[in-house]
Protein backbone atom coordinates (compact mmCIF):
# COMPACT_ATOMS: atom_id res chain seq x y z
CA UNK A 1 0.00 0.00 0.00
CA UNK A 2 0.56 3.65 -0.47
CA UNK A 3 0.41 5.78 2.17
CA UNK A 4 0.39 9.59 2.70
CA UNK A 5 2.85 11.31 5.27
CA UNK A 6 3.53 14.48 7.09
CA UNK A 7 4.53 16.71 4.12
CA UNK A 8 0.87 16.38 3.14
CA UNK A 9 0.14 18.77 6.51
CA UNK A 10 -2.08 21.61 5.73
CA UNK A 11 -1.72 21.17 2.06
CA UNK A 12 -4.89 19.13 0.69
CA UNK A 13 -3.73 19.46 -2.73
CA UNK A 14 -6.21 16.79 -4.57
CA UNK A 15 -4.23 15.86 -7.56
CA UNK A 16 -3.93 12.40 -6.34
CA UNK A 17 -7.38 12.39 -5.17
CA UNK A 18 -8.16 12.92 -8.71
CA UNK A 19 -5.95 10.20 -10.25
CA UNK A 20 -6.81 6.85 -7.77
CA UNK A 21 -7.96 4.66 -9.84
CA UNK A 22 -9.97 2.93 -6.79
CA UNK A 23 -10.76 6.32 -5.27
CA UNK A 24 -9.16 5.01 -1.74
CA UNK A 25 -8.34 8.82 -0.54
CA UNK A 26 -9.91 9.97 2.14
CA UNK A 27 -9.83 13.07 4.65
CA UNK A 28 -7.93 12.67 7.25
CA UNK A 29 -7.22 15.63 10.69
CA UNK A 30 -4.74 17.53 8.69
CA UNK A 31 -3.86 15.42 5.70
CA UNK A 32 -5.80 13.54 3.30
CA UNK A 33 -4.77 9.70 3.99
CA UNK A 34 -5.22 6.74 2.14
CA UNK A 35 -6.85 3.15 3.18
CA UNK A 36 -4.53 0.63 3.40
CA UNK A 37 -6.55 -2.08 2.03
CA UNK A 38 -8.64 -0.09 -0.57
CA UNK A 39 -5.08 0.98 -2.65
CA UNK A 40 -3.95 -1.36 -4.91
CA UNK A 41 -0.41 -0.43 -5.37
CA UNK A 42 -0.89 1.17 -8.77
CA UNK A 43 1.03 4.14 -7.74
CA UNK A 44 -0.04 6.41 -10.01
CA UNK A 45 -0.41 9.25 -7.11
CA UNK A 46 3.07 9.12 -6.05
CA UNK A 47 4.20 11.27 -8.77
CA UNK A 48 0.78 13.71 -8.50
CA UNK A 49 1.64 14.74 -4.78
CA UNK A 50 3.20 18.46 -5.32
CA UNK A 51 4.52 17.56 -1.85
CA UNK A 52 6.23 14.47 -1.97
CA UNK A 53 3.97 13.42 0.60
CA UNK A 54 2.85 10.00 -0.83
CA UNK A 55 5.44 6.96 0.15
CA UNK A 56 5.19 3.58 -0.48
CA UNK A 57 4.71 1.31 2.37
CA UNK A 58 7.91 -0.59 1.94
CA UNK A 59 10.06 2.04 3.07
CA UNK A 60 11.96 1.75 6.47
CA UNK A 61 9.84 3.51 9.45
CA UNK A 62 6.51 3.29 7.62
CA UNK A 63 4.65 1.39 9.84
CA UNK A 64 3.53 4.11 12.02
CA UNK A 65 2.21 6.15 9.14
CA UNK A 66 0.26 3.08 7.89
CA UNK A 67 -1.35 2.90 10.82
CA UNK A 68 -2.49 6.69 11.12
CA UNK A 69 -3.85 6.23 7.71
CA UNK A 70 -5.96 3.15 8.83
CA UNK A 71 -7.09 5.39 11.34
CA UNK A 72 -9.00 8.14 9.33
CA UNK A 73 -9.85 6.17 6.57
CA UNK A 74 -11.93 3.47 8.24
CA UNK A 75 -13.81 6.65 9.70
CA UNK A 76 -15.54 7.17 6.77
FE1 LIG B 1 -4.83 4.96 -5.28
FE2 LIG B 1 -2.92 3.75 -6.72
FE3 LIG B 1 -2.27 5.70 -5.03
FE4 LIG B 1 -3.07 3.34 -4.07
S1 LIG B 1 -1.19 3.74 -5.24
S2 LIG B 1 -3.74 5.36 -3.36
S3 LIG B 1 -4.61 2.74 -5.62
S4 LIG B 1 -3.54 5.92 -6.89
Amino acid sequence: TYVVTDNCIACKYTDCVEVCPVDCFYEGENTLVIHPDECIDCGVCEPECPADAIRPDTEPGMESWVELNRKYAEIW
